[in-house]
């Protein structure tokens, strides 16, 4: 006998067992989160094959299995609806932005989600989003809720969800089993097709940062380069020096100007005498969380290690043991950790006039009382500019009027409201304008140098974190994973120009470097690059990886 039976309410409305209603929103899943999984999994088959069907229906199965297993360890009791109302929401904005831009839902994809500031998230929630989640979340979340669940005694309630998770269980290993080797061989080739199974993605992806966000927060970071010293350029130095950094924000090498892009993005670096640029530059990341660390640590994209980059001090810490002065300037969403415990400044804060709205600023704000700073300066140091760049989707919103030159441009936070001219368009004035601010620098920093007043030597290295997909195989934004990632979201412009003072004072050959610029480069470069610039020792300088190494005249 059932509790309904004792409660005296008319038996008018057929009651469903918990189970049967979370199955239903299984089936759900399976049918509307879920088409890029099976286009990409199915990809290259023929329709006609039988077997083509015996895999779809295998993994279809498997699915439906791992969506109950889901649901039916996180949904019991009182908080069932809930629950379940959540998870639908997370599976529905999860398959918008799969469907939208192509993207896939890992954990660095996850961290970068976690990590968006308001800002950042008004760009990304629009009408489509809205339209998306009404239909496919609004809708069977209604229908949930309408649903008259039974009631049944604890005990039997535990029992009949035990035997029906063995139960999915047992069909989520049996579908694996019979389809084993084609399933196999696909995981093995595109594991992260896995990272496309909605909403399983976002919960894996989002317990493993927080895993390991806890973990790095139980240990400080690790310290790196103790032995960091000043070495005998940097000792001899009379006058002072300040090296710019920009850190640059999805700037892609295939528009890059300066790398021969069809039209013209850099017009004013392009004019600057004595400017290097290197047109074969590959990120380490296809996202700001994973790029940003890695470009600031020793080991790189050739020896990647998430855990030990994050756990462990960057560049800025090497150099400031050596004594060198360092300063973030924040114009996105902060420094990922790479200036923990040192000296940073966010522009939204400082609030330059005419550059601020809505808790975002132009990039120019960068600049602001920079002067001030280098007429001041003394000894050596480092200042990073980290740009908004050509932040997506909104790439109308990076740049002021006067640069909107290439016409008609994408005024949408909706891509797909536009097509794929207006996109370029928008992406390439967002360009020309950070070509702008960095020749703008330049000029700072040229006048700086000259000055009577303040003698200092200067330099710019400008790189930018990672490319951008602007529509090529439907894929849009970036931070697909790096095995799988095409080549647009991994090449990056780098430039870098040195004072006359610079470079006689560190016996730069610059005709030397402007050969090895043909040359490959990498974000894993940067590290010892700079560590060989400003003349600080530590055993962690890799000559081999230090760009100037090699084009540095011997002292007299
Ligand atoms: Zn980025």
């Amino acid at each position: 006998m059932s509790v309904e039976d004792l409660s005296g309410a008319a038996p008018a409305r057929r009651t469903w067992s918990a189970e049967a209603a979370l199955l239903l929103v299984s089936l759900f899943w399976l049918l509307s989160a879920n088409s890029a999984f099976f286009r990409e999994a199915l990809a290259g088959r023929s329709p006609g094959e039988p077997s083509s069907w015996g895999f779809g229906l295998a993994l279809a199965l498997a699915l439906l299995a791992l969506n109950f297993l889901v649901l039916g360890l996180l949904c019991h009791g009182r908080l069932l609806k809930p629950v379940a109302a959540l998870l639908i929401l997370v599976a529905a904005g999860g398959s918008h932005f799969i469907g939208t831009f192509g993207v896939y839902l890992d954990p660095s994809m996850l961290r970068n989600a976690l990590r968006t500031d308001p800002a950042e998230a008004r760009e990304l929630i629009g009408p489509a989003l809205a339209l998306r989640l009404g239909l496919q979340a609004a809708l069977p979340i209604a229908l949930l809720a309408w649903l008259p669940l039974r009631r049944r005694p604890l005990a039997k309630a535990a029992l009949a969800r035990t035997l029906w998770l063995l139960g999915a269980l047992v069909l989520l290993v049996a579908a694996v089993m019979i389809e084993f080797r084609p399933l196999s061989s696909l995981m093995r080739n595109q594991r992260e097709l896995r990272y496309l199974i909605t909403p399983a993605n976002v919960l894996w992806s989002t317990g493993s940062v927080v895993a390991a966000d806890l973990k790095g927060a139980a240990r400080p970071r690790q310290p790196i380069g103790l032995d960091a010293a000043p070495g005998p350029r940097m000792s001899a130095r009379t006058r002072p020096m300040r090296v710019v950094l920009v850190v640059g924000e999805t700037a892609r090498a295939a528009n890059w100007g300066l790398n021969g892009h069809a039209r013209q993005t850099t017009p004013e670096l392009a004019a600057v005498p004595g400017l290097i640029n290197f047109p074969q530059t590959s990120s380490c990341g296809t996202n700001t969380e994973v790029s940003v660390p890695c470009m600031f640590a020793p080991v790189g994209r050739r020896d990647y290690d998430e855990d030990r980059i994050r756990g462990s001090e960057s560049l800025l810490h090497v150099l400031a043991r050596a004594g060198v002065d360092v300063l973030w300037r924040d114009n996105q969403s902060g420094c990922k950790g790479v200036c923990d415990g040192l000296p940073s400044q966010e522009m939204v804060q400082i609030n330059p006039p005419g550059l601020c709205a809505e808790g975002r600023c132009l990039d120019e704000a960068l600049l602001a009382g920079l002067d001030e700073r280098l007429a001041g300066a003394q000894g050596s140091g480092v200042i990073v500019l980290h740009m908004l760049g050509n932040h997506g989707p909104s790439y109308f919103r990076r740049y002021p009027e006067r640069f909107a030159r290439f016409q008609p441009a994408c005024q949408s936070d909706d891509l797909r409201q536009c097509d794929s001219t207006a996109i370029a368009n928008a992406y390439d004035n967002a360009l020309l304008y950070t070509d702008h601010v960095l020749a703008t620098l330049i000029a700072r920093l040229q006048a700086q140098a000259q000055a009577q007043s303040s003698q200092v030597d200067t330099a710019m290295i400008y790189l930018s974190d990672h490319g951008e997909s602007l529509g090529e195989s439907n894929l849009f934004l970036h931070g697909l994973p790096w095995a799988i990632a095409p080549e647009v979201q991994k090449r990056v412009p780098m430039v870098m120009w040195f004072s006359d003072g610079l470079a006689r004072q560190e016996r730069l050959d610059l005709d030397c470097l402007r050969r090895r610029a043909a040359q490959p480069a990498a974000h894993d470069h940067l590290f010892h690059t700079m560590l060989g610039l400003l003349d600080v020792r530590t055993a962690l300088h890799e000559p081999a990886l230090d760009l100037l190494a090699g084009c540095r005249r011997p002292a007299p």
